[in-house]
């Protein structure tokens, strides 16, 4: 049965990779003749299966679920210059086989064609037609041409002539890093995407010609991730761009939809991310938007929090529509934080400073061997044990033969205790600890003159404290 569903199948990359390796392992003979690529400028063809392999690489004569085709001539990309393999259909007697990558290296020059038969049984010498997915095929191309300007434009702006970069190449985005950092400004590159806008306003047409190695060689065709041939192609966009590329490209600079920066990192090596297919630079966009709204709303919620009467100006908080205003969203993101950590450390500074001063009251006792018991007491939610434990440690150091007790009802169950030197060969407060934290389902700890603790109820603390006394 034919399949009508129109979204390409994929496959996952990690089997599509297994595969490969599979074949690849099988050493195959190299006595097929090459295939013709028909892709430059078609989307659909037909062509005469002249191998078959199953999905462990043997030659066969009939398939039958996955394995490998090569064809005589194919409309499909296999991955080269950084753009990756297409994928499709092939329709053979009504019945559709889908084509999920295309390998040209294992064979050289040979188009195998990884695919799903399902029940269909492909034989050798079966006419099939070809039908490539055409948006995975435009976006790409669109991408991969960008990639060729975007640099041309750099080289424009910067006459720096600088060969060594990588470029990838995905329907989203395409990248392009320099290996050596070429004094590379954000200005330069924003001058770059601006002259590139300006050629895609021009529509320059493209040009695809054949020339001997030498002939390229004169004309100073800088070349790069390139084997070279006798013969090489070689891609022009008027006199701004030219390279050697066996690659897909836009007929003219006008089918680039749109081309925008996405992100650079400035790292030892400079990658710049850009786009030149306009939905998928909305979803970008409006993603960013999203995330960054997101870290705006609860910034300033936690600003509000301690500073009611901060003003924000929220009609700054607008979707990107350009790599200019996407930084300022970023801008305005990472002021909002370092507001938050100032008011922050204003906030801790005064609490603190609550905490150094505020009334504690205090029930003094002796107790049965003639030890001071004083419990200090607060009812505040906003003082943390840590704020107020510098206070507590200089009040034991105050006394002597003295235990010091601390609760805040106003936090969860919580007690931190001080015992004097004096009273090391008493008690040991980390034993004690041990002995009873799962009784009292005690958290936290301490050392034998000194415990943080916290538990779930007031009663296990009132009834750890008795146990105390109890020993002393
Ligand atoms: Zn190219």
């Amino acid at each position: 049965m034919l399949n009508r569903n129109k979204e390409s199948k994929k496959m996952d990359s990690k089997t599509i990779k297994e595969l490969w390796k599979q074949l690849a392992d099988q050493q195959l003979a190299n006595n097929f003749a090459a295939t013709k690529f028909n892709g430059y400028h078609q989307f659909e063809g037909s062509g005469t299966v002249k191998a078959l392999f199953d999905s462990k690489g043997q030659e066969i004569t009939e398939l039958t679920g996955v394995g490998f085709v090569l064809f005589d001539q194919t409309v499909f990309y296999a991955l080269g210059g950084g753009q990756p393999s297409d994928y499709g259909k092939l329709i053979v007697n009504g019945n559709e086989i889908t084509v999920y990558d295309l390998n040209k290296q294992i064979i050289p020059n040979c188009y195998l064609h990884l695919v799903d038969c399902h029940q269909y049984l492909l034989k050798l010498n079966d006419e099939c037609e070809q039908f490539i997915d055409v948006n995975h095929r435009l976006k790409l191309t669109r991408n991969h041409s960008a990639q060729h300007l975007l640099w041309s434009a750099l080289d424009t702006v910067t006459k720096s002539g600088i060969e060594e970069r990588s470029v990838g190449i995905s329907e989203d985005k395409f990248y392009i890093e320099l290996f050596k950092n070429p004094g590379l400004t954000l200005e330069n590159i924003l001058q770059a995407r601006d002259l590139l806008q300006s050629w895609i306003t021009a529509n320059i047409k493209s040009q695809e010609i054949f020339m001997t190695l030498a002939e390229a060689q004169a004309q100073k065709i800088i070349s790069r991730d390139f084997k070279y041939q006798d013969n090489v192609r070689v891609v022009k966009f008027g006199d701004v761009s030219q390279d050697l590329c066996g690659g897909t490209h836009v007929d003219a600079t006008g089918d680039l939809e749109c081309l925008e920066i996405l992100e650079i990192k400035f790292e030892n090596r400079i990658t710049i991310y850009a786009t030149a297919n306009y939905d998928e630079l909305q979803k970008y966009f409006t993603e960013k938007f999203n995330s960054y709204q997101e870290l705006i709303t609860n910034t300033l919620a936690k600003i509000k929090n301690l500073q009611p009467n901060y003003q924000f100006d929220h009609t700054m908080v607008k979707l990107p529509t350009t790599y200019e205003t996407l930084l300022d969203l970023i801008t305005i993101t990472n002021q909002l934080k370092d507001d938050l950590k100032e008011i922050d450390k204003e906030h801790q500074k005064q609490l603190q400073e609550l905490a150094n001063t505020i009334k504690l009251d205090l029930i003094s006792k002796i107790t049965p061997k003639k030890i001071s018991f004083n419990e200090y007491y607060l009812d505040n939610t906003m003082i943390s044990n840590q704020l107020i434990r510098p206070r507590l440690i200089n009040l034991a150091k105050a006394e002597t033969n003295t235990i010091l007790a601390y609760y805040n009802r106003g936090l969860a169950p919580n007690l931190l205790l001080f015992i004097n030197e004096q009273l090391k060969d008493h008690i040991n407060l980390r034993d004690l600890f041990n002995n009873l934290k799962e009784q009292y389902h005690l958290t936290g700890g301490g050392t034998n003159l000194f415990l943080d603790v916290k538990t779930d109820t007031w009663d296990n603390i009132n009834n750890f404290i008795a146990s105390l006394i109890e020993i002393l």
